[in-house]
C-alpha cells in the first residue's frame, strides 16, 4: 500500500513537472523574425519597409502598381491581421513586417 501511494507522488510530480515546463517550451518555439540579412531573404530582396526595396534588382515593386504590394496583401502572409510582425509561408513561418515586401509577393486570389 505504501508503495502505491509512493508511485502516485512520483507520477504526480512528473505531471506537475510536465505542466510546469509546458508555457515555457511554447514560448521558446515562438517563430523568429526574419533577418533582412539571411541568404533567403537577399536572394528574394526582402525588406522589412517596402519603400527600401531596390526596384532596380526587383522591378515587380517599381511604379505605382508596384507601390502597392505588401506583405500586409500579400496571399503567402499567415497569422491575424493587424499584428505588424506575422508568420509568412515562404521563409518557413518566420514573421515578417506587414510593411514588408519580398520577391515572391502575389495577390490574394
Ligand atoms: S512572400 Fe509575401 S508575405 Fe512573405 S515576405 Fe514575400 S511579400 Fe512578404
Amino acid at each position: 500500500m505504501r508503495e502505491v501511494s509512493r508511485e502516485r507522488r512520483r507520477v504526480l510530480k512528473l505531471a506537475l513537472g510536465v505542466l510546469f515546463l509546458l508555457p515555457a517550451a511554447g514560448r521558446t518555439m515562438a517563430p523568429e523574425r526574419l533577418s533582412e540579412s539571411e541568404p533567403a531573404a537577399r536572394a528574394l530582396g526582402y525588406r522589412h519597409d517596402a519603400d527600401e526595396v531596390d526596384v532596380t534588382r526587383f522591378p515587380k515593386r517599381a511604379g505605382p502598381e508596384g507601390a502597392t504590394q505588401l506583405c500586409a496583401n500579400c496571399r503567402f502572409l499567415e497569422g491575424g491581421p493587424g499584428k505588424d510582425w506575422r508568420p509568412c509561408s515562404i521563409f518557413g513561418g518566420r514573421l515578417v513586417h506587414a510593411r514588408g515586401w519580398c520577391n515572391s509577393w502575389l495577390p490574394f486570389e
